[in-house]
């Protein structure tokens, strides 16, 4: 497969809600220079960092306690930078969610500076540092992991990396060349190891080092690039994601929790429906996500109602972007609502059931499609119940508000505003239902409003109705209490 051409296929085009890319900001006269360094130098050959001035580094956007933290650890001697995330949000012009820090001073002596230091971690000791409820994250440098360090024989994969080393070694072992900066505010400088300031200008993602021993190293990379590429708008350099294609498969044996846990990121970017696209593409949905990748079916497939069928899909998770963009942050619950919905309907469905036997209700069929996630992921059972709640109900909003008292008490409940915000996403995705919805807000707002009296003589109501039903039954000869 031509992997670029796919990925550019794939990658959410222009129009659809995505966040605006950071790189029309980055207009730097630094990063311009750096530009200028083009081609990237090779990671492993580059022993000293292009050290870039950053006279134009957005200083006054860096957080006060990290420049705290670094000028303290700086004046004991220590190297210190910002690293990661921040650094790379920073040259884009986007407000970094947190700023990292990476130093030579070993956990002890962070832990002799700062009283407010916490050690965690019980292989790699990293500290966290606490300003009231800002906690800056601040880790030794860290060396790649050796040979013994990976699993058996040609195995690549880590499963211990927990040797300190230098400030070159550290931008090494990390993911992404955009990931593997170093900003000294300090001396106000920028230390690229890594190849990764020309990528920002270039609007590149690729793995430092060898994509096809980085992504085996750890799968979970895949995600990570595809998390990037989406949010930030980059494009995939060729023999990345060529890696990540055929590495998709590994991510079988990355750890469940830390998946789930980059899906349900890619859920809640405002670009999940790119993220899901180039997961599909990369093949790592069909390998993490294999009922939802059956459900979307093959790109050509030449049947219509399979298209129909992926475009309905896509459409669901573009209004959970457009949430995401209006401001809401989609609850784990509704994103895993929104990924298992249509898959729990087709189950239900005799007609199109892949699973063994009859379909029951549809409270076992949600149980019987997530059951898995609960077990292999240690997805939360509460979040679990919730999104359960939430396909349940749905089924409540093809009557109209105040058909019967049961109805309005429904609106009372805990997970009524869940559920309606499920029914929300699908009308605006599929088109159908605004106005049922627009009937439901409403009542939801009347009885926010009702006073406690109100809501008790309600409640009562609908008590006494649900009440009388086993009585009719006996009654009809049938059922016995
Ligand atoms: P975000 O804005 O989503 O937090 P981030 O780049 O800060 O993005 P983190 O998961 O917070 O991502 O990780 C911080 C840094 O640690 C990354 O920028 C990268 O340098 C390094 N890193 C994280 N995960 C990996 C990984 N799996 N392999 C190598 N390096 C990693
Ligand atoms: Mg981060």
């Amino acid at each position: 497969m031509d992997s670029n051409r796919s990925n550019r296929r794939d990658a959410p085009g222009p129009g659809k809600q995505e966040p605006s890319s950071g790189r029309s900001k980055a207009k730097n006269p630094w990063t311009e220079r750096s530009a200028k360094q083009a081609p990237a130098p090779q990671p492993a050959e580059q022993e000293q960092p292009l050290t870039v001035p950053a006279d134009e580094f957005p200083r006054k956007h860096v957080h006060q306690d990290a420049l705290r933290v670094i000028s303290r650890l700086s004046r004991q001697g220590h190297e210190a930078y910002l690293v990661g995330g921040c650094v790379r949000d920073l040259l884009l012009g986007r407000t970094p969610k947190d700023f990292d820090i990476a130093t030579a001073a070993h956990p002890r002596h962070i832990r002799r500076l700062f009283r407010n230091a916490r050690i965690i971690g019980r292989r790699f000791k990293l500290a966290h540092i606490f300003y009231g409820d800002h906690i800056l994250e601040t880790s030794t440098f860290r060396a790649a992991p050796r040979p013994e360090d990976n699993g058996e024989g040609d195995d690549l994969l880590i499963t211990d990396d927990n040797a300190f080393g230098t400030a070159a070694e550290d931008a090494r072992r990390r993911d992404f060349t955009i990931n593997g900066l170093f900003f000294d505010p300090i001396e106000n400088v920028i230390h690229d190891y890594v190849g990764g300031l020309a990528d920002v200008e270039a609007g590149l993602l690729r793995t430092i080092g060898d994509p096809t021993v980085r992504m085996a190293e750890d799968p979970v990379r895949i995600l990570r690039a595809i998390k990037f590429a989406t949010r930030i708008g980059f494009r995939i350099d060729d023999s990345t994601w060529k890696a990540m294609c055929e590495n998709s498969g590994e991510l079988e044996r990355a750890a469940p929790p830390r998946v789930l846990e980059e899906i349900m990121r890619l859920c809640v970017s405002g670009t999940a429906l790119g993220a899901f696209r180039m997961m599909r593409a990369s093949g790592a949905l069909a390998v993490l996500m294999p009922e939802i990748d059956a459900y979307i079916g093959k790109r050509d497939d030449p049947d219509p109602v399979a298209h129909d069928r992926a475009d309905n899909y896509w459409r669901l998770l573009e209004a959970l972007d457009a949430d995401v963009h209006a401001g809401r942050e989609p609850s784990r619950a509704l994103c895993l609502a929104v990924m298992y919905l249509r898959v729990v309907e087709r189950e239900l469905d005799p007609e199109t059931r892949t699973l063994p036997g009859e379909p029951n209700d549809v409270f076992d069929v949600v149980s019987d499609v997530l059951e898995p996630l609960v077990q292999d992921s240690r997805l939360p059972r509460r979040t679990f119940i919730t999104t359960r709640r939430m396909i349940v109900d749905q089924e409540r909003f093809k009557k109209r508000p105040g058909s019967d008292p049961r109805s309005l008490v429904f609106t009372t409940t805990d997970g009524f505003d869940d559920a309606l915000d499920l029914y929300r996403l699908r009308s605006a995705a599929w088109g159908q239902g605004w106005a049922m919805y627009e009937a439901w807000a409403a009542a939801r707002a009347e009885t926010a409003k009702a006073s406690p009296d109100a809501l008790a003589a309600l409640r009562k109501k609908g008590r006494r109705r649900r009440s009388r039903r086993p009585r009719r039954r006996k009654r009809g000869g049938g059922a016995s209490e």
